[in-house]
């Protein structure tokens, strides 16, 4: 189970308000995905979903339970990072297992854990290479399988493709939807990128200076944008 609630959510920097009085509700299995231009406050408000930014007022709920003031280990959820922050020196079995082990989940688990993610993610034959060995979209889902064998209640992504070649986004971008049709867990997914917001997501939300513009699916925000930004945002006429 992984829904998720955000009641009347803010964030300060100091005298700085980012995230301005956020109302969210994600069903179970959803997969969302947060649009705005660069500096709305979609990476803080995914951060503070994780718990890795502390929330300056209201309450976060994941199925019921307020996670507000628990850390992100407690949360059950798993951010998955741009390829860049794999261990360069670990092989792919060694990287996707990392957390388990230092988890300290015995060695029989943690391998049938990797294999299944591996096996989920296509990445079986090269369990034994190195980051350097391999290539950018397998990179990106070594990045990936190292949140699955965690088993989370949802994943977070903030912008995964964005340092990828066009080519390589649109392959990665079939990659993440078979992800979330295998595995149906709820996911958050932050992008700038409004194809991919149209192609992936159930419901988008689309942020402007902190606050909530408009919730809805692709095609309700296509069709009906609430207002210009909007409109303008999602490249529908209005
Ligand atoms: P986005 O991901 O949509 O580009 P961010 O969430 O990164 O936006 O940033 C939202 C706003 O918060 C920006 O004005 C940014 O400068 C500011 N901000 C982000 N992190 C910090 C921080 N640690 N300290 C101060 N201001 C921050
Ligand atoms: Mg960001």
């Amino acid at each position: 189970m992984g829904s998720i609630r955000l009641e009347n959510v803010e964030k300060w920097f100091g005298e700085l308000q980012v995230i301005k009085g956020i109302d969210l509700e994600i069903e179970d299995g959803e997969f969302v995905i947060f649009v705005g231009p660069s500096g709305c406050g979609k990476s803080t408000l995914l951060r503070m979903i994780s718990g890795l930014e502390e929330t300056s007022r209201g309450r976060i709920l994941l199925n019921g339970d307020d996670v507000t003031d628990r850390l992100p280990s407690e949360r059950g959820l798993s951010m998955v990072f741009q390829s860049y922050a794999l261990y360069p020196h670990m092989n792919v079995r060694e990287n996707m297992g990392f957390s388990l082990k230092t988890a300290g989940s015995p060695k029989k688990e943690i391998d049938e854990k990797v294999g299944r993610a591996a096996e989920i993610l296509r990445l079986d034959d090269y369990l034994d290479r190195r980051p350097k060995a391999l290539s950018g979209g397998q990179r990106q889902r070594v990045a990936i399988g190292r949140a699955i064998v965690r088993e989370p209640k949802g994943f977070l992504f903030d912008e995964p493709l964005s340092n990828l070649d066009a080519a390589l986004r649109v392959e990665m971008r079939f990659e993440i939807a078979r992800l979330h049709e295998t595995l149906g867990t709820t996911m958050i997914y932050v992008t700038h990128d409004q194809v991919e917001a149209m192609t992936l997501a159930d419901r988008i939300v689309v942020l402007k200076d902190g606050r909530i513009m408009q919730i809805g699916t692709p095609r309700e925000l296509y069709d009906h944008p609430d207002n210009l930004f909007v409109a303008q945002f999602i490249g529908s006429p209005k």
